[in-house]
Formats: structure tokens, sequence, C-alpha cells
């Protein structure tokens, strides 16, 4: 298991206090990672972090609002400051407002790309010369079934995921050469409190999603701790700009 082993590397995972991030945070401290997980609700954060400490490695939290672009600098220099080291960042954070395209105030627009987009950006400029000097770093950017399909009720939410593919693999291939491999993961159909609120909200979803999933099944977060262990270790070194959907074959029916 030795290319898996994230023994001494340390991770920054935002959105890590539950959901998908907090099962992405699971699969590297089981790895041996040291991961740092940032909200705002710095509450669910120390439960998160009181979690994973059970692992066996230290874990931390720090607590920022990610759509502020200055905190999300102070994060990353806060992060990479707790154990003087960082070597891996999963951008996970993101949120959405569900309305018709036509309804959007602009500061909901903001809002959503603020968060999704401009914060990831941002932190993995921030991110940057920090895996420079460790001499490797892996980046992980967390996008949707909405970075390849339309959602008539989540624009800016697909603008965002969509754009945050060809972040990726613009930044993979600016830092290829600096051994920094930058990958997303497209999550299917995961049940979690973004997709319980959507479930609640639109009828017959929870049924939809079974019927055109090949799995037949929603998604559950450990699903997605393996594929965040690959691309954090170094299995993975040579796999960059990659989109790799973890969504039980949601985006290969027709
Ligand atoms: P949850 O709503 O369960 O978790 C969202 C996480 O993001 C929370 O930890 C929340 O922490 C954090 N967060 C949200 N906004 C901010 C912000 N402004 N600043 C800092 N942290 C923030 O969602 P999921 O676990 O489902 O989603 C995680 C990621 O996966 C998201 O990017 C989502 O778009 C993506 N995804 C999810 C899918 C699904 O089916 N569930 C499918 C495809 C993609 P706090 O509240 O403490 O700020």
């Amino acid at each position: 298991m030795e290319p898996f082993d994230l023994t001494g590397k340390v991770a920054v995972v935002t959105g890590g206090n539950g959901g998908i991030g907090l099962a992405m945070a699971r699969g590297l401290a089981l790895a041996g990672a040291s991961v740092i997980v940032v909200g705002r609700d710095l509450g669910k954060s120390e439960r998160a972090v009181r979690e994973l400490s059970t692992l066996g490695r230290a874990a931390h939290a720090l607590q920022a609002d990610l759509s502020d672009a200055i905190r999300c600098r102070e994060m990353v220099a806060q992060a990479a400051a707790v154990r003087g080291r960082l070597d891996i960042l999963v951008n996970n954070a993101g949120m959405s407002i569900r309305k018709p395209p036509q309804d959007y105030a602009l500061e909901e627009w903001r809002a959503v790309i603020d968060t999704n987009l401009t914060g990831v950006f941002v932190c993995c400029q921030a991110a940057y010369p920090h895996l420079r000097a460790a001499g490797h770093g892996k980046i992980i950017n967390i996008g949707s079934m909405m970075s390849i399909f339309g959602a008539s009720h989540a624009t800016p939410y697909s603008a965002s995921k969509g754009a945050v593919v060809q972040l990726t693999r613009s930044l993979a291939s600016a830092w290829a050469r600096d051994n920094i491999q930058v990958n997303a993961v497209l999550p299917g159909w995961i049940d979690t409190d973004l997709t319980r609120r959507a479930r609640a909200e639109v009828a017959g979803l929870q049924e939809r999603v079974v019927a055109r999933t090949p799995a037949g099944r929603w998604g559950v977060p450990g699903d997605l701790a393996g594929t965040a262990v690959f691309l954090a270790s170094s299995a993975s070194d040579f796999v960059t700009g990659a989109a790799v959907p973890v969504d039980g074959g949601y985006s290969i029916q027709a």
C-alpha cells in the first residue's frame, strides 16, 4: 500500500466538517495524513476534528468563509503554519441556490460563484508557494455532474462547477513542472445535507436518480474517500488535469 501512504503529509479539506468533505478527510486521515478541516461553522468543524483525531492522526479546525478572498488567503497561510508544511489541498466547500435563471439577484449569483469558483482559485493560488516549496503537491477540486450537464434551477452552480473543471486543467498545465498535480472529482448524486435540501424541494428526485444511475442507488459520502486518497497520494503522480466522475455510472447514461 506504499503508493497510497500519506504518513507525514498535511492536507487541507475545505468544507471538511460534514458530508463529502468529512468522508474525504476520514480517508486521508486513515491513509496517514494530518487533516485541517475548514468551514464557517467552527463548532461543526471541532466535532469533525474530534472524530478524525480518533483515527490516530493530528487534526485541526480553521474557521473561514471562503466566499471572501482575503479569508481564503489567510486560511491557507494559517493552515501551512499549523505543522509547518502543506502537501494536499482539497477544495470541496460548495453551495447552491435553487431557482429559475431569470429570478437570480446578482448578489445570489455572486454568492455561489464566489464560494464555488473564486474561492477555489484563490485557495489554489495561495497554496502554490507552499506546495512548490515542498517539492510536490496535490490539489483536488470538487466539481459535479453539473460540470458536464445543464440544470434548469442551478445556473450559477452549473456555471461554477463547469468552470472548476477548466480551472483544474489550466492549473494542471501551469504547475505540472513544479510536480504539483491538479485534478477534479465529479461526484454523482450523494446523500448529504446539500442534496437532502434538493430532495425536499424537487418531487420525484430520489426515484429519478436511482432510475438513471446504473449502480441503482444514491451515493454515500464514503464513496468519495478512495478517489480522494488516490489523487492525494504518489499513486497518482502521472495523473493531472483529469476530471474523475464518481457517480455509479450516472454520466455514462444517454
Ligand atoms: P454539504 O452541504 O453537506 O457540505 C458543504 C460544506 O461546505 C460544509 O462543510 C460547509 O461548511 C462548507 N461550506 C459551504 N459554504 C462555505 C463557505 N462559504 N465557506 C466555507 N465553507 C463553506 O454538501 P456536500 O457534502 O454535498 O458537498 C460538498 C461538495 O461536493 C460541494 O462542492 C458540492 O457542490 C459537491 N457536490 C455534491 C454532490 C452531492 O450529491 N452531494 C454532487 C456533486 C458535487 P460550513 O457550513 O461550516 O461553512
